[in-house]
């Protein structure tokens, strides 16, 4: 007998749970909740908060199960979550800006809370990262059959886990069964029941599931244990024709840490990797994330294009930026505007200012980057790699320092303002279409960052 979706299912359990339960505690407790998802014999319930969740959990679970034994006619466990922004009802309201959310119920199959936003529905596609997109909707769509495994790869922040939880979703919602775990939790439970000499339950966990979804599998690096266990599971996956979906943060060619073995079992499907988005595509990441939280009402088109030329490195960063100047506009009731969006990002503008690297430290990080000496970016040579490490340099220089185009120019080898200017304007366009100049530029930015890193 097919089983009732889950969101369905739980509507009916709420409509019981209504009428027995007194109006307030039913309204704080359960209003908002959502049923996100089904494993076996457990029912996963999206709530509100921490708080939320934990009563449900300590004070009214019985009368939960019961209600819901009565209604899907099985007895199940249920799971609370908790989903800000999860529950339907509780959509307007967004605290959590973009943290993974928590999961404060047991979790007797290992599977991590999943994020009700993170849906393909709400998975912006563009250039950078449509074929890590085709790849995850291939694997929901088409299970075992189309690409297997499906290997994700990106920067951090850049939508794998977005991806995954959309995958988890679609799953679900189509009456299948999934696990959704990450690397370091699959070792923890690994070494917890061999320990613990449970390993068989360990194997029976994996081999009911239709899709296995296995988050920052780099994790695994120096576990061998860890790693014979998963490369055994995976033949053994694989042979069934279930789906397998990994993400890292390098091509599996890459993790060179990892034995032989599970790295070209990793790459025996299709490998997505996401690059950083374009401007274009940061701006309609902002505008839909500025629609899902509609609290401070509309952000003008002028504000959002601010904040999509500012960020390069990645989607959650841009998030966090959008989040700030939310937060600022509600707390001070302000319109959000230009003015209002550039006194948000103000403190963030000065933490980056407050490394102490010089011209000169820039100038030769970027000529390491590029395999040159500091003279060469100084020099006259005009050869393609040079002047594009020389540009890059000058970019760096406006972007991170405060300082002018005529200094800039005086710090490499006595070049006029307008040729700089030119060079910047040319490297900011530049990136927007070109990946690798995106990824130069992330790296060297990062590399900037980390000497004041440490000091708080
Ligand atoms: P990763 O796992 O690669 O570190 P996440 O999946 O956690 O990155 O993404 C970070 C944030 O950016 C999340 O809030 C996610 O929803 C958002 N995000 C990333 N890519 C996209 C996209 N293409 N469209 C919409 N949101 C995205
Ligand atoms: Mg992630």
């Amino acid at each position: 007998m097919p089983s009732l979706p889950p969101r369905v299912l739980w509507q009916a359990v709420l409509g019981e749970l209504e009428v027995q339960m007194a109006k307030p505690s039913y309204e704080t407790f359960l209003k908002d909740t959502t049923g996100t998802g089904r494993e076996a014999n457990r029912l996963m319930v999206a709530t509100p908060s921490p708080f939320v969740a934990e009563y449900l959990q300590q004070k009214l679970y019985a009368l939960v199960a019961r209600t819901v034994e009565r209604v899907a006619k099985e007895p199940l466990e249920v799971s609370f979550l908790v989903a800000p922004n999860g529950g339907d009802a509780a959509k307007q309201r967004d605290g959590n800006g973009g943290q993974p959310p928590r999961d404060v119920a047991p979790r007797p199959l290992g599977t991590l809370a999943l994020n009700l936003r993170y849906t393909f529905e709400t998975f912006i596609v563009g250039k950078s990262n449509q074929l890590a997109h085709a790849a995850a909707v291939a694997a929901a769509d088409y299970p075992g059959q189309k690409y297997n495994p499906v290997f994700l790869y990106s920067g951090v922040g850049l939508g794998k886990t977005h991806l995954l939880h959309a995958i988890a979703h679609r799953v679900l919602a189509r009456g299948l069964s999934m696990l959704y775990l990450s690397a370091e939790q699959f070792t923890n439970e690994f070494v917890t029941a061999i320990r613990e000499g449970r390993a068989a339950e360990f194997n029976a966990k994996f081999s009911g599931v239709d899709v296995l979804l296995v988050d920052d599998v780099y994790s695994l690096a120096g576990k061998e244990q860890t790693q014979e266990k998963l490369f055994h599971l995976f033949n053994e996956r694989h042979q069934a024709n279930r789906q397998i979906v990994l993400t890292s943060d390098r091509p599996p060619a890459a993790l060179t840490s990892l034995g032989d073995r599970l790295r070209s079992r990793f790459a025996m499907g299709l490998i997505g990797d996401i690059q950083t988005p374009d401007l274009e595509m940061r701006l309609a990441i902002l505008r839909s994330k500025a629609e899902q939280s509609a609290s401070s009402g509309l952000v003008p088109d002028d504000v959002l294009l601010m904040l999509a030329q500012k960020v390069q490195r990645s989607v959650r960063e841009l998030e966090g930026n959008l989040n700030r100047v939310l937060a600022l506009a509600e707390l001070t009731g302000k319109p959000v505007t230009r003015e209002l969006a550039a006194q948000a990002l103000a403190g963030l503008e000065a933490n980056r200012g407050s490394r102490s690297a010089t011209p000169e430290e820039i100038v030769a990080l970027v000529a390491r980057h590029y395999g040159l000496s500091p003279d060469a970016l100084r020099g006259p040579v005009r050869e393609k790699k040079v002047a594009l490490a020389r540009h890059v340099a000058m970019f760096l220089l406006q972007q991170e320092l405060n300082v002018t185009l005529s200094q800039i120019g005086r710090v490499l080898g006595g070049r006029d303002h307008s040729t700089v200017d030119h060079a910047c304007k040319r490297v900011e366009v530049m990136s927007n279409v070109d990946a690798g100049l995106r990824t130069d530029l992330v790296t060297l930015r990062e590399a900037l960052e980390k000497p004041s890193a440490g000091k708080g």
